[in-house]
């Protein structure tokens, strides 16, 4: 049997792949990636495909780059892991230095994980515990706000703080208790409710579920700016804002989820600089290690990091970490990505393609079953319907977005949809002629699947 058809075979039989409905997935012939070149992905046929979604929203300078392939070897040859458990490392300790230098002051210690569920996990028990230990009324806060439609990661912590039914509702009676805020998006709204009129409503909601239940809130958790899983929803401005002044007015901490929007994404390389705020505890991961390993960190500022001080017997400690804590090769990636975004100025190309990509929407944006195209920065979110005027969305029977997909990878692009939203993430540093031909290339297959599902 050839290569290409013995791996395909034993990736049907072994590999359960995430967010995956395998029973589907046999039938796809989906492809085995085994190299890569910059922005583009080459599969086990040869195959070449642009990487239209930064391999999951984590690449940032491309595939295979020099300088940070050069830093993780010279780690390597130095050592690939030892524990942060007790002991430190240089990577570690220059890493958590430059992202205090380039994070919103305040934020001043780095504690680190491995995943974007690991960081959020990481700050709702530090904000937990936060409470139970700090100077000024100490107590037990065991509730926290989230967004609809949230997503924070899938393990069971980050999970009690998602809001999206299609990936949480499974696991309700497992979850601890969260208070849900309205996420201030208006594309559909409460009949009877202007668009305005919804916006406004929850701004509001804040503030009354803040002045409610304050005293029981340990943290307010939000992915700033923009919500990624739940279709790259795009916020007001101000709402962050808003946000952060009323948890700072309740004695509530403030959790804001970078691990999508950091690292440039947004326009800056985080979100929060955007409306001026500092949270009280920042996740990062994704984009932290330039999409090349698995490094996470959540950050925190001395206020709270000194709640955990003390005698050992006092019981202050943070009892929390993972093996591959701070790994060494993940944070030698990190330091090479940061000094990259200096050199080759990506936040500069990160503007230049945000604008190329508002020109570029501006194309579909009158088609027939594009509802709304939403875009902050580089994150780019279309949302196929079946009727325009009415908004109503395609049945999942059809798995629009996935067509979509499929037609962009007959045509060597990759990329991924939540659900019948079409997402385009291209990787900060990726030229404007790639963008352009990712814009290309996902406008002919959307109308390809868009006319052929009106067509039958
Ligand atoms: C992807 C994502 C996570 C989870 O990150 P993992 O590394 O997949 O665990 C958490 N929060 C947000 C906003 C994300 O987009």
């Amino acid at each position: 049997m050839p290569r290409a058809a013995q791996l395909r075979q034993w990736d049907n039989q072994f590999v359960w792949h995430p967010f995956t409905q395998m029973q589907a997935y046999w039938d796809e012939e989906a492809p085995i990636i085994e190299s890569a070149e910059g922005f583009f992905l080459v599969d086990t046929e040869g195959r070449r495909y642009l990487d239209g979604i930064s391999s999951l929203w984590c690449n940032v300078h491309g595939h295979r780059v020099p300088e940070i392939d050069r830093a993780i070897r010279e780690q390597l040859e130095r050592v690939a892991h030892t524990t942060l458990l007790g002991l430190s490392s240089p990577p570690s300790i220059e890493l958590a230095r430059e992202l205090v230098h380039r994070v919103p002051d305040g934020l001043t210690k780095v504690f680190y994980s491995d995943s974007g569920a690991t960081a959020v996990e990481v700050a709702l028990k530090i904000a937990y515990q936060y409470h139970l230990q700090k100077e000024n009324r100490p107590g037990r806060r065991d509730l926290f706000v989230s967004l609809s439609g949230a997503y924070h990661g899938d393990t069971i912590g980050s999970v009690s703080v998602g809001g999206i039914d299609l990936f949480h509702a499974a696991y309700r009676s497992l979850l601890f208790e969260t208070v849900q805020v309205p996420a201030p998006v208006a594309y559909r709204v409460p009949k009877g409710l202007t668009a305005q009129q919804y916006l406004q409503h929850c701004f509001d909601e804040v503030e009354r579920v803040l002045a409610e239940h304050h005293e029981q809130i340990a943290a307010f958790v939000i992915e700033p700016l923009v919500q990624g899983a739940a279709g790259m929803l795009v916020h007001p401005p101000g709402y962050l804002r808003h946000v952060r002044e009323l948890t700072r007015r309740y004695g509530v901490l403030l959790i804001a989820d970078e691990v999508a929007v950091g690292f440039g994404r947004t326009g800056t390389m985080f979100a929060c600089e955007q409306e001026d705020v500092c949270p009280d505890l920042l996740c990062l991961a994704k984009g932290i290690s330039a999409g090349y390993l698995p490094l996470a960190a959540t950050l925190t500022t001395d206020e709270v990091f000194e709640a955990f001080l003390g005698d050992p017997a006092e019981g202050k400690t943070f009892y929390h970490g993972h093996t591959y804590t701070g790994n060494a090769l993940g944070c030698a990636a990190a330091l090479a990505s940061l000094r990259l975004f200096d050199e080759n100025s990506v936040l500069d190309n990160v503007r230049a393609n945000e604008k190329r990509l508002a020109r570029r929407l501006n194309e579909i944006v009158d088609w027939p079953h594009v509802g709304e195209v939403r875009q902050k920065g580089i994150m780019v979110g279309i949302e196929l319907v079946e009727d325009k005027a009415q908004k109503t969305p395609y049945p999942a029977t059809l798995r629009m977005g996935h067509q979509v997909t499929l037609a962009a990878r007959r045509r060597g692009v990759i990329i991924r949809p939540l659900g019948d939203v079409v997402v385009l993430m291209p990787a900060p540093a990726m030229p404007l002629e790639l963008v352009d031909r990712l814009c290309d290339v996902v406008f002919e297959s959307i109308d390809e699947v868009t006319s052929g599902a009106r067509a039958r």
